[in-house]
C-alpha cells in the first residue's frame, strides 16, 4: 500500500480501537460495577476525557479573557490557538445544529484569530510579511495572466492587483497570487513568511489560518459585488493597517504601527 494511504489507514484504525476501547470499558462496568479491574478502566478513560476537557476549557477561558481584555498571554499562547482551532470544527457542527450559517462561524473565528494576533503584537522585518492574495481579485476581462506571475499585471489599475502591487513597493513585502490552497501552501514553504496577510472568504480564509497556524495570520475578507470567485475587490486601507501592524518600528517605510479593527 502507498505510505500516503497508510496514515490514513493507521489514523483510522487508531480511532477505531480507541473507540472500542471506550465502548467496552463502558459495556464492562455497566454490567460488572464492583469489579476493581473495570474500574480501574474505566477511571483511566475518565481521566483522559476529563483530561482533554481541562485543557480545552483553560485555552477556552484564557482565550476569552485575552479577547475580552486585549491582553496576550505569552505562555498560554499554543493553548489559546490550539483550543481554537481543535474547537472551530466543533463549533461548524453545533452551529448546523443550532442552524447557524457555516459563513457566520468562519467570519467569527478569522474575527478571534484577528484579534489573537493583534493582541501578540507580533513584529518582524517588512521583507518577511507576506500578502496573500486569491487570483479572483483580477479583472477577468485582464489580457494579463497573474496566475503565471505577478509581474505580467501592467498596473493599468483596472483591478485591486494594481493597489496590491503598490502596497507592495511602498513597504518592501512580498505579494504572491494563489490559486487555490495548495498554491497558497507552496509559497509559505518557499518564501517562509513570518506574518501573513491573507485576503479571501470566509471558507478560504479559516481553513488557511488553521493550515499555516502557528504562523500568524490577519486575515481580510474579499468583497464580491458580483459573487464569488468573480471580480472580487478588498478593502485597501484593511490590508494596509494589516501590513503596517506587522512592521518593525525600524522599517524604512514604517509610518506608525495601528491596532487592527474587526475586519
Ligand atoms: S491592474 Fe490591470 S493589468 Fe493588472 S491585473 Fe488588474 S486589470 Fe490586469
Amino acid at each position: 500500500m502507498p505510505s500516503r494511504k497508510r496514515v490514513f489507514i493507521a489514523l483510522i484504525t487508531i480511532t477505531i480501537l480507541a473507540l472500542g476501547v471506550l465502548l467496552v470499558g463502558g459495556w464492562l462496568l455497566y454490567f460488572n460495577p464492583t469489579n476493581i479491574v473495570n474500574r480501574v478502566v474505566l477511571a483511566v478513560i475518565g481521566s483522559l476525557v476529563l483530561l482533554a476537557l481541562a485543557v480545552a476549557s483553560i485555552g477556552v477561558i484564557v482565550l476569552v479573557v485575552s479577547l475580552w481584555s486585549h491582553r496576550s498571554f505569552p505562555l498560554l499562547q499554543n493553548m489559546m490557538s490550539t483550543a481554537a482551532n481543535i474547537l472551530f470544527p466543533v463549533a461548524v457542527v453545533v452551529g448546523k445544529i443550532l442552524r447557524i450559517d457555516k459563513e457566520v462561524i468562519e467570519s467569527s473565528f478569522i474575527a478571534v484569530n484577528n484579534q489573537l494576533v493583534d493582541t501578540r503584537d507580533i513584529k518582524v522585518r517588512s521583507d518577511q510579511v507576506m500578502i496573500l492574495a486569491p487570483h479572483c481579485l483580477q479583472d477577468t476581462k485582464c489580457q494579463y495572466k497573474i496566475t503565471i506571475d505577478i509581474e505580467n499585471c501592467r498596473r493599468c489599475g483596472g483591478c485591486p492587483v494594481h493597489d496590491l502591487h503598490e502596497l507592495k513597493d511602498k513597504y518592501g513585502i512580498r505579494f504572491v497570487v494563489a490559486t487555490g490552497g495548495t498554491l497558497a501552501r507552496r509559497f509559505v514553504k518557499e518564501y517562509r513568511p513570518r506574518a501573513i496577510v491573507a485576503i479571501a472568504c470566509e471558507r478560504d480564509l479559516s481553513s488557511g489560518v488553521q493550515d499555516v497556524n502557528p504562523l500568524p495570520v490577519i486575515g481580510v475578507l474579499n468583497i464580491r459585488p458580483e459573487g464569488p470567485c468573480f471580480n472580487t475587490k478588498v478593502n485597501l486601507d484593511q490590508v494596509e493597517t494589516a501590513v503596517k501592524h506587522f512592521i518593525e518600528k525600524q522599517s524604512p517605510a514604517f509610518r506608525g504601527a495601528e491596532h487592527i479593527t474587526e475586519f
